[in-house]
């Protein structure tokens, strides 16, 4: 049932100040209206968190584990009413929207198995050496704690999987955070139903009711006064990079100020080595407009940038590109806004005096609909002017024409931190690409090879991250189990009496974790 509340903890509130969803495809306002959440909510949420803290951090892993489970059940049983609230709200189609529940509930479960797992306890104990001389060391045992409750905020173009119970709520619950959710306007009703559904499993679990609230909303204020409220630790974040640096500042200027993770823009590099693109230029050219233009090019890793050297296998690759460009019909963007930025972005490189337009999509009157568009330039237009490298979020890119490797490893070294780079190479590529990895790699958080970089794997060793302003903090992820460390901090217990150690690093490891002991990791207790 959706009925605009604000979730305070288990309560139901409905406030005064209102907003409504909207139909992009149509531009028609949804039924019902939503509370919009003021300050006296942020207040509740967070008092009523950092009650529920202790007791929820000290869950034992099969707590916390069923917890996450009960979670990615109760979504699964909202059934149809999910799908289809998220499809009306966000304009995606059917099957993306299917396949996004079944990517949130499998990454709940995931980190319900990594919680069970026990590893990100990091149980770490230097056993005492009382004979030691000159001086004896004392027992020493260090574990992860959780960092304290978390703000997050839903992404609009992930309504299901970054968004209220997505992957940046998933990765704190299993730390042991309670987490706050700033709803994203743009998909209220779908917000609302997750956040129930999340309710429905505190409730279950017997947890307490502060592990979790949802604050919908459609203005600054909302978002920051609750990255401004100090009983908040920790901020996850996947939006513009206008928002995402107004919360780092808010969180740096706070009197303890705290990390906010926000994953903000990135262009993707797709370099095109001389030997793949001579060898298969043309299905590069198909396969990259494909990727360009999937979900109207409204995902973080939609390669808006490619590099290759100039020559009669770039121009050919270019003409395929914008031939398959154009016969691609448009598509729904997510909101007025998004259109707008995306309409304002294409229109400037339009009128760039170094840059040509290769090719439109499909024309439309529609509302809100995304038409491809991809452009050409050459590697010394794009070095002279660094706005020619920031994002133009939908299925927008421009290709770069580079004199020589050399000019390509300029072009590299100059970008801004990225999610991903894409390389396209064949045997005869490989000793280029080996130079360029270096540099690449202090560029980004995902090198790829011979593939498109939408799609991301939600596993172990993905990283979904990188330098700025791809995220605010390149040393980690949003996506993937690694994301939970974001919302851990190591302490050290010193000489603790064995009945006043935590569980992971007590004398019988209870849990059944590995440990390392003396720097040597136990061999496996399970
Ligand atoms: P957004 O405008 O950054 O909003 C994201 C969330 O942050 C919303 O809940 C918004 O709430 C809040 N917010 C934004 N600015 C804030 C501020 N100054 N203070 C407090 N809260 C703030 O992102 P969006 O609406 O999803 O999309 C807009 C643009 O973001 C897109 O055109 C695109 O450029 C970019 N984007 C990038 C990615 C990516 O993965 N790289 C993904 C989505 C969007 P309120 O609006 O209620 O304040």
């Amino acid at each position: 049932m959706i009925d605009g509340a604000i979730l305070v903890g288990a309560e139901q509130r409905q406030a005064t100040t209102r907003f409504s969803g909207i139909d992009p495809s149509t531009g028609a306002t949804l039924t019902p209206d939503f509370s919009s959440a003021g300050v006296d909510a942020v207040a509740d949420a967070a008092a009523l968190a950092e009650a529920a803290f202790v007791d929820y951090a000290a869950t034992d892993l099969e707590t916390r584990a069923s917890f996450l489970e009960a979670i990615a059940d109760a979504i699964v049983a909202i059934g149809d009413e999910l799908i289809d609230r998220a499809v009306q709200e966000s304009g995606l189609p059917r099957p993306r929207i299917e396949g996004e529940r079944g990517r949130t509930v499998g990454q709940l479960r995931l980190f319900a198995t990594v919680v069970r797992q026990g590893d990100w306890l990091d149980a770490t104990i230097d056993p005492a050496l009382p004979d030691r001389a000159p001086l004896p060391r004392p027992d020493l045992r260090r574990v992860n704690v959780a960092v304290g409750p978390v703000a997050v905020f839903g992404a609009s173009n992930f309504p299901l999987a970054f968004s209220v119970a997505g992957g940046d709520t998933a990765s704190a619950l299993a730390a042991g955070c309670p987490v706050i959710v700033k709803g994203h306007p743009a998909h209220p009703g779908t917000g609302e139903l997750v956040a129930r559904a999340i309710a429905s499993a505190v409730a279950k679990c017997g947890l307490p009711a502060g592990t979790f609230s949802y604050l919908p909303g459609d203005t600054n204020d909302l978002g920051g006064a609750l990255v401004a409220d100090p009983r908040i630790k920790a901020v996850g974040f996947t939006g513009s990079r206008g928002g995402g640096l107004a919360l780092v500042k808010i969180a740096s200027q706070r009197a303890e100020p705290i990390p906010v993770y926000a994953e903000m823009s990135s262009i993707n590099p797709v370099i095109l080595f001389p030997a793949a693109l001579a060898a298969r230029g043309d299905a590069l050219a198909s396969a990259f407009v494909q990727s360009l233009t999937m979900g109207a090019g409204q995902f973080c890793t939609n390669p808006g940038l490619v590099l290759a050297i100039d020559g009669p296998a770039l121009d050919a690759f270019v003409t395929a590109a914008g031939a398959a460009l154009s016969e691609v019909r448009p598509a729904t963007m997510l909101t007025p806004g998004i259109h707008a930025s995306y309409e304002k972005g294409v229109a400037t490189l339009a009128q760039h005096g170094a840059v040509k337009t290769v090719a439109r999509g499909c024309s439309t009157d529609g509302a809100n609909q995304a038409v491809g568009a991809l452009f050409d330039t050459d590697a010394a237009a794009f070095l002279a002017d660094s706005a020619l490298g920031h994002e133009v979020f939908g299925s927008s890119a421009v290709i770069v024409r580079c004199k020589d490797s050399a000019e390509l490893t300029r072009v590299v070294a100059q970008l801004e931190g990225q999610l991903t780079a894409t390389l396209h190479v064949d045997a005869g590529d490989h000793a280029e690409a080996a130079k360029l990895l270096p540099t690449l790699a202090g560029r980004v958080g995902r090198i790829l090879a011979n593939g498109w970089p939408t799609g991301v794997e939600v596993s172990h060793a993905m990283v979904h991250g990188g330098p700025f302003p791809a995220t605010s903090d390149g040393r980690t992820t949003s996506v993937g189990t690694l994301a939970i460390y974001r919302f851990l901090r190591p302490v050290c217990f010193q000489n603790l009496p064995a009945e006043l150690l935590p569980t992971a690093i007590g004398p019988d490891n209870a849990w059944n974790v590995a440990r390392r002991i003396d720097g040597i990791r136990e061999a496996s207790p399970r």
